[in-house]
């Protein structure tokens, strides 16, 4: 199944789709880990992407249709995906349509007031991207990653002037898009203010619909 997370920055896209694809065993296809990978690889890619992101704004659509079109490739994406984060703009949804049909698309939403909550808690392990939250999904030993003992830092994106910068973003370039596959009948909303398991459970039976 080829299944797109949607929803503002800090609704929860990535939390749940790590925990869709344990169950689902299809691999999470995520632009922001790949664009983060290739900022630590301090490739000519990353070094691009990284005054985009660093100021909460996007990164070109050609850089991450390309990225998305080589990952799609891969061999481990032939039994169905996980897209999170992207499309994030109507040209990166036409362009996506031209490379794959996605199935369903799930529409994660929650108050302003608790996205912006969630992102200022956010913590992100250095070393194994794991995402922790100070208030919410705290990591067992202050400061350190529950999986791989690495230490959790706040991504510079997730301070405070980035994020209402994010914020805006989502609205004026990446909201178009619940029209966009609204109109196409594959998108379910999903009350993601809920706690973790009852997300997942209410995505599971939208996918099992
Ligand atoms: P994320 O981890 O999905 O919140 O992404 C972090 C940052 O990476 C975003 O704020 C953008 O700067 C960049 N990014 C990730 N995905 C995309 C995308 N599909 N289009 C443009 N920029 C992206």
């Amino acid at each position: 199944m080829k299944i797109m997370m949607l929803g503002a920055p800090g609704v929860g896209k990535g939390t749940i789709a790590k925990e869709l694809i344990k169950k689902l065993d299809i691999p999470q296809l995520s632009t922001g880990d790949m664009l983060r990978a290739a900022v630590d690889e301090q490739s000519e890619l990353g070094i691009k992407a990284k005054t985009f992101m660093d100021a909460g704004n996007l990164v070109p659509d050609d850089v991450v249709i390309g990225l998305i079109e080589e990952r799609i490739k891969k061999d481990d994406c032939k039994d169905g995906f996980i897209l999170d984060g992207f499309p994030r703009t109507i040209p990166q949804a036409e362009a996506l349509d031209k490379i794959t049909e996605i199935d369903k698309v799930l529409n994660l939403i929650a108050p302003d007031d608790l996205i912006i909550k969630r992102l200022s808690a956010r913590r992100t392990c250095e070393g194994c991207s794991e995402i922790f939250n100070v208030i919410f999904i705290p990591p067992k030993v202050e400061g350190k990653c529950d999986k791989c003992g690495g230490k959790l830092i706040q991504r510079d994106d997730d301070k405070e002037d980035s994020v209402k910068n994010r914020l805006e973003v989502y609205t004026k370039q990446t909201e178009p898009l619940v029209e966009f596959y609204k109109e196409k009948g594959i998108l379910s909303d999903v009350d993601s203010s809920q706690p973790i398991p009852k997300i997942v459970e209410d995505a599971e039976k939208v996918l099992a619909e």
